[in-house]
């Protein structure tokens, strides 16, 4: 008998793991559990908006989930409609592709006040997560600071920089794209504990920055040192380099009165949120790095801003019964393997670091350890996983269902976006049940 498979997760790891079982002629069948009714994880809900480079990666997807061996379960969320001890009793291998989904947050003093959100919460916010729809109502502030310097920090404050024409080009939301574009933002604060040399920007990311239409960055010139450490490896030194010629390229803004502003404040450790209820402002202490920690000198500055967005890592969620590596935000595993026909892939294998295509190794590696360690299937399986959700009033989204959706968001589009994505699960599964309500009245006609 085939191997039953189950993938928990339809993010890049999760397709690349069905991908790589499909490829590698492994006799099995994937089932992929979704908590969505959406496929694509982060893709979906992380990438910025303007960014819209996924187009190749999203087509093989669509190819494994054609594959006749495969079937999606959209908007079947593991630990409320089913556990994974069920799981694991249904099926040969459960992998584990659930992604690090939530939000490391720095410890501040004062963060207990309005107007502190994690990256997670806000990118959510402006790629139409369903969660994070209501994370705010406006943003009234002239001053925004991102804590972190990677390029997920770029990306917010970039977004954050757009105008409604740029905006209006993407899948972004139009509640996000109206709050963007008519705030009366001015100020975005990029905070690195450490210096210009230490931040994790790449290159191309930073260097966009130059063509906003109304948004300039801004280094202050006596931040960029005159040499380079020649401790460096040739890697960290080419890197080093590109940045510096990049950040140099920002010390002479034009001060623009029309334009909003991305500032770099390096060597910036956050120490407190000023304000009583809401966030007035950040208090930061002028750092140094010393043997690759950023240590504070005891000089501080406050930076006014009615917003503080921590881009500083993602964890993952745990479910019942997985162990966790609490600092590391992942799920504990040895190679992959985290227990008896359990295994992780992904972010929730290896901690939230690594781009889609990182991910392709770690299905492959995991399609070839179920190869080697389960030779024949004995566990019931598909028919009777659905057997449970019909039991339990489940409305899963199948693939075909999903097609729908999509169709129905492309259809939707205004002029110059890609689509028009629903916001909410009950858009969704509303637009999938309108197609197979027509097609049930046009069979009656037929009939
Ligand atoms: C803000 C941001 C921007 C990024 N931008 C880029 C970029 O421009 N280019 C690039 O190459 N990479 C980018 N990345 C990295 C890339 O998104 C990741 O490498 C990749 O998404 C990780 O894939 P994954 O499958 O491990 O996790 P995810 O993509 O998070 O997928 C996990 C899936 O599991 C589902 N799930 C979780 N728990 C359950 C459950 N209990 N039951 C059912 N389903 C569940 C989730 O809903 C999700 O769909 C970005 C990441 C972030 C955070």
């Amino acid at each position: 008998m085939s191997l039953s498979v189950a993938i928990i997760g339809a993010g890049a790891s999760g397709f690349y793991t069905a991908k790589a079982l499909f490829d590698q002629g492994v006799d099995c069948t994937v089932d992929m559990i979704e908590k969505f009714p959406s496929p694509y994880g982060l893709i979906r809900y992380g990438i910025a908006p303007d960014h819209p480079y996924t187009d190749g990666v999203i087509k093989s997807f669509e190819k494994v989930a054609a594959n006749e061996r495969f079937e999606f379960f959209g908007n079947v969320s593991v630990g409320r409609d089913i556990s994974l001890l069920e799981l694991r009793a249904l099926y040969d291998v459960v992998v584990l592709a659930i992604g690090a989904p939530a939000d490391s947050k720095p410890s501040l003093i004062n963060d207990r006040v309005e107007g502190i959100y994690g990256a997670a919460e806000f990118v959510g916010w402006y790629t139409g997560h369903p969660e994070f729809r209501d994370l705010f109502s406006a943003i009234g502030t002239k001053g925004v600071a991102v804590i972190g310097n990677g390029n997920v920090a770029l990306d917010i404050a970039r977004i954050l920089g757009r105008t409604r024409a740029e905006l209006s080009k993407t899948d972004m939301p139009g509640y996000a794209v109206d709050m963007i574009a008519s705030s009366r933002l001015k100020n975005i604060y990029v905070l690195g504990r450490r210096g210009p040399l230490d931040a994790k920007f790449s290159g191309p990311t930073l260097r966009e920055l130059l063509g906003l239409e109304k948004c300039e960055p801004v280094v202050d010139a006596e931040v960029l040192p005159d040499e380079l450490p020649d401790d460096l490896s040739p890697q960290a030194l080419r890197t080093a380099k590109r940045n510096l010629k990049i950040f140099s390229s920002f010390t002479d803004p034009t001060n623009d009165l029309n334009k909003r502003q991305i500032h770099f404040c390096f060597n910036a450790i956050p120490m407190e949120i000023l304000g009583k209820d809401k966030v007035e402002g950040i208090r930061i202490q002028q750092g140094v790095v010393d043997r690759g920690q950023a240590r504070g000198l005891g000089t501080y500055r406050d930076i006014r801003c009615g917003m503080v967005i921590a881009a500083v890592g993602y964890r993952v969620i745990p479910l019942e019964g997985v162990p966790i590596c609490a600092n590391r935000g992942m799920v504990l595993n040895e190679d992959g393997i985290v227990a008896d026909n359990l295994m992780v892939v992904g972010w929730a294998k290896r901690g939230p670091t690594g781009l889609i295509g990182s991910n392709r190794a770690d299905g492959e590696h995991a399609a070839r350890q179920i190869a080697k360690n389960y030779t024949s299937g004995e566990m019931p399986g598909r028919e009777r996983f659905k057997y449970h959700l019909s039991a339990r009033g489940v409305r899963w989204v199948s693939n075909e269902d999903w097609k729908t959706i999509n169709a129905a968001e492309i259809a939707g589009a205004p002029a110059d976006a890609p689509r028009r994505k629903f916001i909410s699960v009950e858009e969704m599964l509303s637009a999938a049940s309108a197609d197979r309500n027509e097609e049930a009245q046009e069979l009656e006609a037929v009939g």
